[in-house]
């Protein structure tokens, strides 16, 4: 064995060990001793888990996935769920595109593999929804195969591991390439998340805990003392910034009128409250957008939300009034409704 296959070979029995003893208690997750007490995980739940943690925090999806494992415990019962339910419990996930492929995906996999998903990367990858990254990641959990699964935190680990020094993007395929070194037949799937847990607990993205580290005696960027510095990253580009208005019209009820978005685009086939374009830069048209109904408008002020492609502002207009909408309790409302517009409507109530 050369030095640099052995240095691998120690490195990966080191993160394995440790990860052993290590390994955080996720509700998705099998661990090392259920593991090696036999137990399987279901791909069911792998799946799901890894379409929630694409956006989001492990923290954050844990509420989400034991709400959504409560009310469809496998597949065939996700595939039979009401779009409408589903899009209201996806709420508060962000990207609601990732909810209309959860649908497809497991109508597709009822449909066209008698609920089992398939075992491999490819077979996954045919699938609605599942991208390199998901397809690998569950056939490394679900199925142990040796699937080279990538995601930041283990471009961040290999990246100082390494002290690699062209910079992210463009480095991605080459932090790949490494990931791909410590990829065996052993243990593949916990090999996978103990990269994970390793990025999320102790390689973190700020403050490494290098003392901590179970790779700390073969890691560049910890010798040359700047585990900081890596992984290097291209500049920003600045996020571009658009505005607009929405409506909060509410009844003597008690209600708030919701709109259903378009099926396609952002926030496709959400709930929503009224809306005007949101227009970069100084669009006067749009900016003066007429309101949905005639009515008392009054200023409720305006709310800001960040999406991955641009940041937004949105001013609130609040009125009673009545109309041809989706008329909802407020409560209901607040749980149907992107996060963008719950804030709306919760400035417009605080505004009452
Ligand atoms: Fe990350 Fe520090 Fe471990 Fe290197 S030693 S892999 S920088 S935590």
């Amino acid at each position: 064995m050369s030095d640099v296959a052995g240095l691998h070979a120690r490195l990966r029995a080191d993160l394995l060990q440790w990860y052993d003893h290590n390994a955080r208690a996720l509700p998705w997750r099998v661990g090392p001793d259920a593991r090696r007490r036999g137990e399987r995980p279901d791909a069911y739940r792998v799946w799901l888990s890894e379409i929630m943690l694409q956006q989001t925090t492990t923290v954050h999806a844990a509420p989400y996935f034991e709400r959504f494992t409560h009310r469809w415990p496998d597949v065939s019962a996700l595939a039979q769920a009401d779009d409408a339910e589903v899009m209201a419990a996806w709420a508060g996930l962000g990207y609601y595109a990732r909810a209309r492929n959860l649908l497809a995906c497991a109508r597709a996999v009822v449909r066209d593999h008698g609920g089992v998903f398939p075992d491999t990367e490819a077979g996954l990858k045919t699938l609605p929804g599942i991208g390199s990254y998901t397809a690998a990641a569950i056939a490394a959990i679900a199925f142990d195969r040796p699937a080279n699964v990538v995601d930041g935190n283990v471009e961040r680990v290999m990246a100082r591991l390494h002290a690699h020094r062209s910079p992210l993007p463009a480095a991605k395929p080459e932090l790949a390439a490494l990931a791909a070194l410590f990829v065996t037949p052993d243990r593949p799937g916990d090999w996978a998340q103990a990269l994970m847990d390793l990025g999320a607990g102790v390689c973190r993205p700020r403050s490494p805990v290098c003392e901590a580290c179970p790779l700390a005696f073969g890691c560049a960027a910890r010798s040359e003392g700047q585990a900081n510095r890596y992984p290097l990253k291209a500049p920003k580009k600045a996020r571009p910034h658009r505005q607009g208005h929405v409506w909060v019209l509410h009844d003597s009820a008690g209600q708030v009128a919701l709109v259903k978005r378009p099926a396609r685009g952002l926030l496709g086939g959400m709930m929503g409250l009224p809306t005007s374009e949101w227009v970069q830069g100084q669009d006067e048209p749009a900016l003066k957008a007429p309101a949905p109904v005639a009515a008392d408008w009054q200023d409720a002020g305006s709310v800001e939300h960040v999406f991955t492609h641009f940041s937004l502002s949105l001013s609130v207009h609040v009125a009673r009034g009545t109309g041809d909408f989706d008329w909802k309790p407020v409560d209901e409302a607040r749980a149907a409704l992107p996060s963008v517009f719950r804030k709306a409507l919760e400035r417009a109530l605080a505004s009452l």
